[in-house]
């Protein structure tokens, strides 16, 4: 299948690039469509006549989509065959990259959606095998680890465990039943990230989200007798906060330091990325902020990464969706 023949391939980072149509603010404005896929990997900056800079304007990735594309060939292009590495017992984690309001929770959304459903027909199909599916959800905002499914906002605590390794104190994790489920536990963190918005009065392009889902199965012919054959491994949905915030931080001068503390997280995730699509040589700084910490054991070695960055096509965003473009070089 297509999936397997994706996890053929190894630890390799899986980088595409998706553009968004012109929303409607754009288009009242009249703004320019600056971008065009020329085929499925390849996309080009068009307005050379206005590129008075050193930027390259053409770019390649594993995949490019265009504005028309829908999520669920996104999800089957860029996505599917890391995320259901999960239930072979392989660790995976997908991102969405890039500035506020270019598309990161419209196709994150729409691929955690299609994988839980594919990962129910997955169960479906493979009765000797029984399966335990769970669900558990955490936001980091300024270095706080916030969990989304349930309680006050008291940030969680990240331990080692000498056995366990990495470990989140008191996350909720919910045994996804059904797909109403998943539906109504999607609609409680949505409740509950915007809780924290009101409480810190800030927006959502300033903190991390992470959907994780833990799939557990083991040959029915064995359980209860030993566990040999049972299989863990987690995907990770990670819904970034606005890439703007990393080049803010970068570029800020005097207000460095705050920059940096706001966008650790992001900083280091960029810098890891990079570490790992060079071949994991030396030293690679996971536990330099939180979200690496946590993505520690979905995030190289034997785990399987998917990035896909979104952008805006529009003339107006033409500096952030560069930034996005570099960043998305970096990674592959
Ligand atoms: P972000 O999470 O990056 O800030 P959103 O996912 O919230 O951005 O998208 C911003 C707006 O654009 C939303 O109203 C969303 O529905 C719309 N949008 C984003 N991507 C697409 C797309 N590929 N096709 C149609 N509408 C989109
Ligand atoms: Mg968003």
């Amino acid at each position: 299948t297509e999936w397997e023949k994706n996890q053929a391939c190894g630890e390799r980072i899986l980088v595409s690039v998706r553009l968004r149509p012109l929303n409607d603010k754009e288009i009242a404005t009249n703004d320019v469509l600056d971008w065009e896929c020329i085929n499925d990997r390849t996309i080009i900056f068009r307005n050379s006549l206005m590129d008075r800079s050193n930027y390259p304007t053409c770019y390649s990735f594993d995949k490019v989509f265009q504005s028309h594309t829908t999520t669920k060939q996104v999800y089957e292009e860029a996505a599917k065959g890391v995320a259901l590495s999960a239930v072979s017992g392989i660790n995976s984690s997908i991102f969405a990259y890039g500035q506020t309001s270019s598309g990161k929770t419209y196709t994150m959304t729409g691929i955690t959606e299609h994988t839980v459903a594919d990962i129910f027909d997955y169960i479906q199909r493979h009765e000797e095998r029984a399966f335990v599916l769970k669900f558990s959800a955490m936001e980091i905002y300024n270095e706080a680890l916030r969990e989304l499914l349930s309680g006050d906002g008291t940030p969680l605590r990240i331990l080692d465990d000498p056995e366990r390794g990495t470990i989140i104190e008191k996350l909720t994790e919910e045994t996804l039943n059904d797909w109403s489920h998943l539906q109504k536990l999607l609609s409680v963190c949505e409740a509950q990230r915007q809780i924290g918005e009101t409480l810190l009065n800030e927006t959502s392009s300033r903190s991390h989200q992470i959907l994780r889902l833990t799939i557990e199965s083991s040959a029915r012919e064995f359980l209860g007798k030993d566990n040999s054959s049972t299989l863990v491994a987690s995907v990770n949905f990670v819904d970034l906060a606005g890439s703007e915030r990393a080049s803010q931080a970068l570029s800020a001068g005097t207000r460095l330091k705050e920059g940096c503390h706001i966008n650790r997280s992001l900083l280091t995730l960029g810098t890891v990325i990079r570490k790992l699509s060079k071949g994991r040589h030396g030293h690679v700084p996971y536990r330099d902020s939180k979200l690496t910490r946590i993505l520690q054991p979905s995030l190289g070695g034997n785990a399987r990464t998917a990035i896909i960055c979104t952008m805006s096509p529009a003339r107006t965003h033409v500096e952030q969706s560069r930034n996005t473009l570099l960043f998305a070089s970096c990674a592959k």
